[in-house]
């Protein structure tokens, strides 16, 4: 199971499969004031570590394994804090406490840093 994708499959998923179903056009990423405000609620609920915390937490107690492979959704978190600004998809860690959110970088060297470290991370785990 790929649990490190489910932050952004979540929301985005049925978004794209929704707009394919209806012909529109998709290039690049999207303005915000055409996604729905459903996409941003379960943004909000897939980007935040309390309730990431919560379900892999019971994950874990019920079975270690799957836990350790669901921390992978935690690290996803961690790692979109920085690399996204407040102007497009920030990341809502503390949702549904607070909206509080980094204003991060986006840069693609650092989105590709991102990326090694999690490939690293989850080879040696
Ligand atoms: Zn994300």
């Amino acid at each position: 199971m790929t649990f490190g994708a489910i932050p952004d499959g979540l929301p985005f998923a049925p978004l794209v499969i929704i707009r394919l179903v209806e012909r529109v056009p998709v290039r690049g990423a999207p303005g915000l004031n055409t996604i729905p405000s459903w996409v941003h609620t379960m943004y909000s609920l897939t980007h935040s570590l309390i309730i990431a915390g919560v379900i892999v937490s019971i994950l874990f107690y019920i079975n270690t394994r799957v836990g350790i492979a669901a921390g992978a959704w935690i690290l996803h978190i961690i790692m979109d804090i920085p690399v996204h600004t407040q102007g497009y998809f920030r990341t809502p860690f503390l949702y549904p406490l607070s909206d509080f959110a980094i204003n991060g970088v986006n840069s693609l060297k650092l989105w590709a840093v991102n990326w090694m470290i999690l490939i690293l991370v989850y080879t040696f785990i």
